[in-house]
């Protein structure tokens, strides 16, 4: 019996870990990729001896990453439980030896990661979060001790939130409106549908305290004061499975990802952009995925073909019109995308340095909901920022030559909504947060000590990364963007079309795609009907179209 074929549009970790999957469920698979390397948003820069991940950093949930890694050619496990009982203590503490795992082991040293944050305010004072519910009340004890009470109520009302929210629901799938409305009650109940920034006011009176239970969602691309407050799971999340580092950086995690997927049997060509997505069929019949069509022209086959690229370019840009019934222009244009960062990397020499700073380093700005407020809704630039300062050689010294740091700061910037001129705004912005870094003591002499710098800004996202408006992060989490309401896994438009990754359900960061790709998997699995053999891990292949 001959193997169904699988094309997948992007080689991000959501578009990897499917190609792992798709792999282990017995198709044949094959990645075009358009950037020269696999990671997508995970991309690694290398430049004057200096190692930058180019985007994320927080490694949470490993056990994700675990269970890709166990997966074996035409033995998938997606039958499984979840989250096992090995991973999930029932008092939801972290579990020593969650971080690498025997398999994950094998590719990349995954290392957990203390305090989890240094979240810096404006005044100087900072607050050290690392999850352990003792070391939170004496730093909340420091800062506003009639706050005490909140945060058992906070700690309560979250962990509710991330048992039904995360453990339950984490990997559903809503297909249809049906499934949101039976679940609809239960979120109302845990309160989890009211904006995160609200729900924490109820619990922390101190403006200090509100910023650091609430400015996770930022990682994700969602707006605090927007993001429904299911997302304070991110809280008990990071608390439960602990935050970790790949040591190499984050590049070492998706080039173990890479080559389990080529192990498997997977081929990925680089430097291959995907122009087109071929269909047949017309709005009254059918319409079915047939292949992709390359920007150099050339045409590949396959049973199925799944996006890992951004929603909007992968609906207006690569499917003709006449075949999308739901996901039309005007739709897709409707959805509200994600604010854009700028990223400057650089290098410095740390001889004579002693650096008062972790690894991940929050540095909040005087304003908190003006600033969202400018960066999600106004659309401006404002003359305040706030930062994320990540220093990974203060834990792997490999990623710098002997005697340097490498660090890169984020700045959460409005998308191309803004009509913002990068080309004149990056460098100026760029220098500014640098001074900042130098003149408020966090890098002293920075300037002087600079060994290399480069940036990225919104520019970067839409033209390198194909993401519609410059988004940061996919679609912007949001209520009406969230489960049902977030862009389908399995098309509504166009049978054997996949959408996988961060714009898809459950929603954007680097657990959250494992888990799409997983859910991806499953509806795939239905589709083409592979046995219950395959599903439940027991070996045996029987894969048929739908
Ligand atoms: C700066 C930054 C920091 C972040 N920090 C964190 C963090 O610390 N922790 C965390 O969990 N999350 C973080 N995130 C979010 C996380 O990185 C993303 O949610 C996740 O990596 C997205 O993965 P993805 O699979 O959806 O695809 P992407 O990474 O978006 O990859 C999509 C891929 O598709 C390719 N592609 C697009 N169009 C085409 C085409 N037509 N043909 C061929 N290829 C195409 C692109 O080149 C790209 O390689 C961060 C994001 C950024 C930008």
């Amino acid at each position: 019996m001959s193997r169904k074929t699988a094309i997948i549009i992007g080689s991000g970790i959501g578009g990897l870990a499917l190609g792992v999957r798709l792999q282990s469920l017995g198709f044949n698979t094959t990645i075009f990729e358009k950037l020269d390397s696999p990671g997508g948003r995970a991309y690694v820069r290398r430049v004057d001896g200096f190692t930058f991940d180019m985007g994320p950093t927080v490694i949470t949930v490993p056990h994700l990453i675990e269970e890709l890694f166990s997966l074996e050619r035409d033995a998938a496990a997606l039958a499984e439980p979840d989250f096992p009982e090995q991973i999930l203590d029932p008092n939801n503490r972290i579990k020593t030896g969650v971080s690498g795992g025997p398999n994950t082991s094998k590719y990349v040293k995954i290392i957990p990661i203390l305090p989890f944050y240094r979240i810096y305010f404006d005044d100087g004072t900072h607050f050290d979060y690392d999850g352990d519910p003792d070391n939170t009340r004496r730093q909340i004890e420091a800062i506003a001790p009639e706050d005490l009470p909140g945060y058992e109520r906070f700690h309560a009302a979250a962990k509710g939130i991330f048992d039904r929210g995360f453990i339950d629901l984490g990997h559903t799938y809503f297909g249809d409106a049906l499934s949101m409305l039976k679940i609809a009650p239960d979120l109302v109940k845990l309160d989890a549908i009211r904006p995160l920034f609200s729900f924490v006011k109820r619990y922390f009176k101190s403006p200090k305290l509100q910023q650091v239970f609430s400015f996770e969602t930022l990682l994700i691309g969602g707006n605090p004061l927007k993001v429904p407050a299911i997302y304070a799971m991110l809280h008990f999340i990071e608390k439960t499975w602990g935050i970790h580092f790949a040591m190499g950086g984050t590049g070492a995690l998706v080039s173990g990802l890479a080559h389990k997927f080529q192990e498997l049997g997977g081929v990925i060509h680089y430097n291959s952009e995907v122009n087109h997505i071929d269909v047949v069929g017309n709005s009254f019949s059918r319409r079915v995925a047939k292949g992709v069509t390359l920007a150099d022209g050339a045409y590949y086959a396959a049973d199925l073909v799944a996006s890992n690229g951004d929603y909007a370019n992968t609906y207006m840009k690569l499917i003709d019109a006449k075949y999308r019934l739901i996901n039309q222009d005007a739709r897709v244009k409707f959805a509200k995308q994600s604010m854009s960062i700028m990223v400057i990397y650089f290098g410095f020499k740390a001889e004579g340095l002693n650096l008062n700073l972790r690894h991940h380093c929050i540095i909040l700005g005087p304003r908190y909901e003006g600033l969202m407020r400018d960066i999600f809704d106004a659309k401006i630039l404002s003359q305040d920022f706030c930062q994320y300062l990540h220093i990974p050689t203060l834990t792997d010294p490999s990623l710098a030559p002997p005697g340097h740091h490498a660090a890169y700061t984020l700045i959460p910037v409005p998308n191309n909504a803004s009509g913002l001129d990068w080309s004149k705004l990056g460098e100026p912005l760029a220098d500014k947060a640098l001074t900042f870094l130098e003149e408020r003591g966090y890098i002293p002499e920075l300037r002087a000590r600079l060994a290399h710098k480069s940036f990225i800004t919104p520019d970067y996202f839409e033209t390198t990364l194909n993401s519609y408006l410059g988004n940061g992060f996919g679609v912007e989490p949001v209520l009406t963007q969230s489960a049902f309401f977030r862009p389908h896994n399995r098309s509504e438009d166009i049978a054997n079309l996949y959408l996988v990754g961060a714009n898809t359900q459950p929603g954007g960061g680097t657990p959250a795609v494992m888990m799409s790709a997983k859910i991806t998997a499953r509806e795939i699995a239905k589709d083409f009907d592979v046995s219950d053999a395959i599903v439940n891990g027991v070996g045996g292949i029987r894969v048929t179209a739908r």
